[in-house]
């Protein structure tokens, strides 16, 4: 009798790997659309060939609230996306087949993005289901299928129709790494050490000024110099004139409270366009544009002789022109912001292009009460969002000149520049495809489809309409989008785009909030705190620690590690910790294992007290989950596990279950009790280990369990947790410090308090 069902004393990763390979023989995962409904927007990720652990850990922490919100009763819509559009893929493209992406046919190129973001989707989603993810892994969605393009399309039919976007010349954020336009959400900015240079404006009428700037190469698209109307060095200079070094163009000196006195000489060159401060100025006082860049980054002839030399190039040549002329005053080093895209980290010029322009200013006050409306996780970075739609004040630009995305479904006739717009449903490509009609204004047949894509968050920010089938499947919408609850789970970085672009989307086109609730993770860093770089050499792939630990180890660490939405370092050392709490729980499994499983019999006092902290364990552990934040459980859960639970009770009751009689049996099934209820609380953090043991013990799967019910029957047994473990403690102390075994007699008294305890404490600590 009392032979363990459980044989492995350690928990290892192939026994995961066997779980893994158990359950995709049974098919993991299965979306039944009964109410209640919960609905996950899982971020697609972009196909890479290696993944970061971080990104890594925040798809498992998501994988947790899709298995919690299943064991609570919902059905979880929990689909698995990647994101295909965009840039990277071009870049990849065009490095390791040595070509040029504008010097190529189009059709081929696609084709060869497409390849390569194939190569990389499957080791995607062996990760994936290494980490265990029980999201729908074998039908991951593409954002660059036909279907979920023709969606993008649709949207921006239906947007055109409404009068939401419209096409205008105006100066915007510009790459020239990428040569397109970029929006304002999409520009990051670094610190930079650079140059100011002192340079000497002749006045017409005699003497001169001194003007300092950062970009004297672009002295050619100056039409303004601006003073602080209080400065009193320049106040007798408003309105007169001044004459630009190098080109001798005559410029007139005007009062603006913008310019910063403080800054260089109090005297400010406004140019066509250095930064948006320079746009802004421009617009208000309406100066002419002066194109002096163009859109690889070069000089035009508006510049002169430096015309097609590169910013750089034409900035040292210029320098030097001013030096040998004797306007160069004196240079300073100084540290100033360069705005650069946060693709290609490449600097940003301000550059005007037609382009399409999706309304957003006017949405930025609902927007506002969204934000409001929906629950944060973590609370405090709904301030980002916040602050985000303070700062936006234009449209958003959507076109992009580029290949690899969604292509923007208009047509112009030759003719007489009739536009064409589509019926919606089908995908299109306008620059390979006729419309196949005639003009309706002229009769022509000659179209020019339009070339451009559009930018791809136009895509990504649908991803929760598309997993709901949104125009596809109105009753799959209904009962998932209209009725059910929606998370976003998501990283900072990207809450002024995916979750802004999200919220902005799917208002404009349903008029509806797009989720309850946010949920922010945090960024892992190395153990240091600094972020992960393969220059820094501290990158860890999720394959080594999946290998050598496993997906449940990772998983139990990153929440054993901290609370929702803060950064955390990520610790080999500390995710073999995590590995032995796990090999810690199969044992104390395994000795539950060696008793049978009986019906509820009279208990004994102490048997009634473990259960009223399991208990507790149980509230904190699925309030925690409600919040969707586990790590607010977890170690008290872990805590009642290994200590109460491990040490306390199950060494109380060694004797009393070794017998054959109704107290025997009283153990034995508070051991399974206690046992089968963490089990299920650890069940959406630990998915294999917890299901192999409830599969060596119990019936069925850990997964297709509800969580625990929460009952107060024996809540006043808690107060004597503290004396239970104080009295403990203090006699293993004392046998120690005598140098006896834990089994040796001792003389001593059980507290008149614990008396109810008595029997199991004396057979326990073999008190006479
Ligand atoms: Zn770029
Ligand atoms: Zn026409």
């Amino acid at each position: 009798m009392f032979q363990p069902k459980i044989k492995e004393k350690v928990w290892s990763v192939n026994i995961e790997k066997g779980m893994i390979e158990l359950w995709m023989k049974e098919g993991w995962y299965e979306f039944e659309e009964k109410e209640p409904i919960f609905v996950i927007d899982t971020p697609p990720p972009y196909p890479a060939p290696f993944w970061h652990i971080g990104a890594a850990i925040s798809y498992a922490q998501q994988d947790i609230i899709a298995r919690s919100r299943r064991m609570k009763g919902y059905s979880v819509l929990y689909p698995i996306g990647i994101d295909r559009n965009g840039i990277p893929v071009e870049w990849y493209v065009e490095k390791y087949e040595g070509i040029d992406m504008w010097k190529y046919p189009r059709e081929k190129f696609v084709e060869l993005c497409r390849t390569a973001l194939d190569k990389y989707d499957d080791n995607m989603a062996n990760i994936m289901r290494r980490l265990m993810l029980s999201g729908d892994i074998d039908h991951k969605y593409r954002t660059d299928l036909d279907e979920y393009r023709a969606l993008t399309q649709a949207t921006f039919i239906e947007l055109w129709k409404r009068g939401l976007i419209y096409e205008a010349n105006r100066p915007n954020n510009w790459c020239p790494r990428c040569r397109t336009t970029i929006a304002d959400a999409e520009v990051e900015y670094k610190t930079e050490k650079g140059k100011l240079y002192y340079i000497k404006f002749p006045l017409k009428k005699g003497g001169h000024v001194l003007i300092a700037t950062t970009r004297p190469e672009l002295i050619a698209g100056c039409d303004l110099v601006l003073v602080h109307p209080e400065d009193d060095r320049y106040k007798g200079l408003i309105g007169k004139k001044v004459i630009l070094p190098i080109y001798g163009r005559e410029v007139k000196i005007a009062a603006d409270k913008e310019v910063d006195p403080e800054f260089g000489t109090g005297m400010e060159m406004v140019c066509s366009y250095g930064d948006s401060v320079d746009v802004r100025l421009f617009r208000k006082w309406r100066l002419k544009e002066r194109k002096v860049l163009d859109i690889d980054g070069k000089l035009t002839e508006e510049a002169g002789k430096y015309a097609g030399l590169s910013v750089k190039e034409a900035r040292e040549k210029i320098v030097e022109d001013l030096r040998k002329e004797g306007l160069l005053e004196k240079v300073e080093e100084i540290e100033h912001k360069v705005p650069i895209h946060d693709k290609c980290k490449s600097e940003i010029e301000i550059i005007s292009m037609p382009e399409y322009y999706l309304k957003q200013v006017e949405f930025v006050e609902e927007l506002k009460k969204i934000a409001d409306e929906m629950k944060w996780y973590p609370k405090k970075h709904k301030q980002r969002l916040l602050d985000w739609l303070n700062s936006i004040t234009m449209d958003w630009p959507i076109s992009r000149r580029r290949y690899y995305g969604t292509e923007i479904p208009l047509w112009y006739c030759k003719k007489c520049g009739y536009i064409h717009v589509p019926k919606p449903g089908r995908y299109y490509k306008p620059w390979k495809e006729k419309p196949g009609i005639k003009c309706p204004k002229c009769g022509s047949e000659d179209w020019k489809g339009e070339e451009r894509t559009l930018d791809t968050w136009m895509d990504s920010s649908i991803s929760v309409l598309y997993i709901t089938g949104y125009k596809k499947d109105e009753e799959k919408f209904k009962r998932t989008f209209l009725k059910g609850e929606k998370l976003r789970p998501q990283g900072t970085d990207i809450i002024r785009t995916w979750l802004y672009y999200s919220l902005l989307r799917v208002y404009q086109l349903t008029g509806k909030r797009a989720f309850e609730h946010v949920w922010i993770n945090g960024m892992g860093l190395d153990e240091k705190g600094r972020k992960m770089s393969k220059s820094l050499g501290n990158v860890i792939y999720p394959e080594e620690i999946l290998d050598e630990y496993g997906g449940d180890a990772l998983r139990f660490y990153s929440v054993m590690e901290g609370a929702v939405g803060d950064d955390y370092r990520i610790s080999k050392e500390r995710i073999e910790g995590a590995f032995k709490s796990l090999t810690k729980l199969l044992n104390i499994a395994r000795y539950v294992s060696m008793f049978p499983q009986v019906e509820e019999v009279e208990l004994e006092e102490t048997d009634k007290w473990i259960l009223s902290e399991l208990n507790e364990a149980k509230e904190r552990m699925l309030r925690a989950y409600d919040e969707f934040d586990p790590h607010k459980g977890i170690h008290h859960l872990r805590k009642f596990t290994h200590e109460l639970f491990a040490s306390h009770y199950i060494e109380m009751t060694k004797e009393r279950a070794r017998g054959n009689d109704e107290k025997a049996k009283a153990v034995w099934y508070t051991l399974h009790q206690v046992l089968k209820d963490v089990l299920r609380l650890l069940a959406p953090i630990v998915p294999a280990i917890t299901d192999y043991i409830w599969r060596s013990l119990y019936e069925g799967s850990v997964h297709k369990e509800k969580f625990p019910k929460v009952d107060g029957k024996y809540e006043k047994y808690r107060k004597y947790t503290e004396r239970i473990v104080g009295f403990n403690e203090k006699i293993w102390k004392e046998k120690k410090e005598r140098g006896l075994s834990l089994k040796s007699e001792i003389k001593t008294e059980v507290p008149k308090e614990l008396k109810p305890f008595e029997g199991d404490l004396r057979r326990m600590h073999n008190i006479k």
